[in-house]
């Protein structure tokens, strides 16, 4: 053993910190759900006793993932190696498990996760995606995801927003759009979205696109909108019904030749496993943030890959979140990998890093070559976003 290598394998994890950052929007947007308001993130560093530190990112509200990544696994991790991703994962989720069960927060196991596979590449000299088994691409294909809801009386007035936008992605170099539909928001039923839909499909021509119901539907309505969306050539049917409706996912994926898509809302191999079983989705879309990490992120395409389903994560955070799907993108066999790349209000996404992530001229996105997530954090911007816990 060198001395070099017995440095690496006495560096331990120091600290684990929470930095909550959000940005009050001025002006909300909405989808199938509702409206949101804000962008709000936690922010989990890392920091190993030789001042190496690794930055990871939870998905969803401040609250909850700030107490269990402070005071559950933090206290877990202080004194460990951090090269050992692997079993720390496993040693964090049992104990999430064991002590929440039904609503074991997956999106504080996510945060930490990433970081340490930001902190483990840096201390290794190497960007994440070679750790994860090496890249076969320097830059992924995107898609621009928005076109959400504005507070409007009349659909005319949403068709045009929605219009204006896309030709706006459209001349930022984006070669494929995601509309969100759902519009009982607004209290209008199915009949409008089908409207929406063939109004940009009927503006942009052939461009590739895809919906987003953010579970909006019942299953006959989501049958009614998605046969519209087969005559429309729609890309794929994204989020149609709740999550939770598995069987519903099933019949909508056996009666619709357009592809059903899901993902975002579900966590671990496990969960994913059942989805495959039950051929409830043709396209799989988990969240690093939310769905396990970088980890069992790469588990779940693996296993996707494996059963012949399309994995595309999906990507609404920070460049932490853009930059850690990149890795495990960069990673998939196949020519079909796609980012997510969010274009609504996000002053967060937009100013976290020193260089933002930016589309080339063919509407790609490069993969971070440098060690760990390859992404350089503004702490100014950071502290400039943080806010109390
Ligand atoms: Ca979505």
């Amino acid at each position: 053993m060198t001395d070099t290598d017995a440095e690496t394998s006495l560096v331990k994890i120091a600290r684990v910190e929470t930095i909550p950052i959000r940005q009050e929007l001025d002006h909300p947007f909405g989808n199938g759900q509702g409206w949101t308001t804000s962008r709000q993130y936690l922010i989990v560093r890392i920091v190993a006793d030789d001042g190496t530190t690794g930055y990871g990112e939870c998905w969803g509200p401040i609250a909850g993932n700030d107490g269990v990544v402070e005071r559950v696994l933090a206290p877990m991790l202080v004194g460990q190696d951090p090269l050992d991703t692997g079993r720390l994962w496993e040693q964090m989720q049992f104990k999430l498990r064991w002590a929440y069960h039904s609503f074991s927060p997956y999106s504080a196991l996510s945060g930490v996760d990433i970081a340490l596979w930001d902190l483990k590449g840096k201390l290794l000299g190497r960007p994440i995606s070679q750790l994860l088994g090496g890249s076969f691409r320097s830059v992924v294909p995107a898609y621009a995801t928005g076109h959400y809801f504005r507070k409007v009386e009349r659909l005319e007035e949403q068709i045009d927003v929605v219009l204006k936008e896309a030709r706006g992605n459209l001349d930022k170099g984006f070669t494929q759009l995601k509309l969100k539909i759902g519009l009982g928001l607004l209290g209008w039923g199915p009949e409008a979205d089908i409207t929406l839909m063939r109004a940009l499909r009927e503006d942009i021509g052939d461009v590739p696109l895809m919906v987003d119901a953010n579970c909006a539907y019942t299953v006959p309505a989501a049958l009614k909108v998605g046969r519209a969306a087969e005559e429309l050539g729609i890309g794929w049917f994204e989020e149609p019904i709740p999550p939770t409706d598995l069987d519903g996912y099933a019949e909508l994926t056996a009666k619709l030749d357009v592809p059903v898509a899901g993902g975002e809302s579900w966590a671990l191999v496990s969960q994913f496993y059942d989805v495959f079983r039950r051929r409830a989705v043709t396209l799989a879309q988990p969240d690093v943030c939310s769905a396990g990490g970088i980890t069992e992120v790469k588990r779940i395409a693996d296993l996707a890959h494996a059963v012949n389903v399309r994995c595309i994560p999906h990507v609404w955070g920070t460049p932490i979140a853009i930059a850690a799907s990149l890795h495990v993108l960069s990673t998939l066999p196949g020519d079909d990998v796609l980012l997510e790349f969010d274009q609504s209000d996000n002053p967060i996404r937009e100013h976290l890093l020193t260089e933002p992530f930016r589309l080339d001229e063919q509407g790609r996105v490069g993969v971070p070559d440098a060690p760990g997530l390859g992404i350089e954090i503004d702490e100014q911007q950071l502290e400039r976003f943080r806010v109390g816990g």
